[in-house]
């Protein structure tokens, strides 16, 4: 396993569209290798999640992992890790909750986004098995966050008040306090 340089904003590749995956080429050692650095590299910069584009690979495979007192989002539900291929997501409902997020690709700076509050995800597991499952809450918006990056959008695209937009410092300083009591009700109520 080989942690990865993270691309940033501005770079064309977390705009572009990712492809499906075929099976002969989810069965490579190729893409099961990029499987492993995507982990890796997730893990080393303690992120929630991590898709293709972020590692320069135009191929629909994130993974979404939240282990226990993660430092980046200690708020966050933890999330046993979940590497999705060709992963499909809806809504169910249409409630939706303002959750404030952060990016490995766009270092330095956090903003709010709303995102539904149920998902149904669709999605092939690294051996090619079939899985759906609904996510709830905070772990919901993980899952579509990293989705978004398989499509090229950043959380940037949806934050709807540019003044919501804060620097982690600053974050921490003025909005982690209100933010985690709002995600907490959050969790509490729909779970995740
Ligand atoms: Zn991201």
């Amino acid at each position: 396993m080989t942690v990865l340089p993270i691309v940033t904003v501005g770079d064309p590749v977390l705009r572009e569209r990712a492809r499906e995956v075929t099976a002969e080429e989810l069965r490579s050692d190729a893409v099961q290798r990029l499987i492993d650095d995507l982990i890796e590299t997730k893990r080393a910069a303690n992120g929630a999640g991590l898709a293709a584009n972020q590692v320069g690979e135009t191929l629909r495979v994130a993974v979404v992992e939240v282990e226990p007192g993660n430092p980046r989002y200690p708020y966050k539900p933890p999330i046993p890790l979940c590497v999705m291929v060709n992963p499909v997501l809806e809504p169910v409902g249409d409630e939706t909750a303002e959750i404030n997020e952060g990016c490995l690709s766009v270092p330095g700076l956090r903003g709010t986004v709303d995102r539904h509050v149920t998902v149904r995800v669709r999605y092939l597991d690294r051996d090619g098995a079939e899985h759906e499952e609904v996510r709830r809450g905070l772990t919901a918006g993980t899952f579509q966050h990293e989705v978004d990056h398989l499509d090229g959008v950043l959380f940037l695209d949806r934050v709807r008040d540019p003044a919501s937009f804060s620097t982690w410092e600053q974050f921490d300083r003025h909005h982690r306090e209100a933010f985690e009591a709002r995600a907490r009700a959050l969790v509490a109520r729909v779970g995740s």
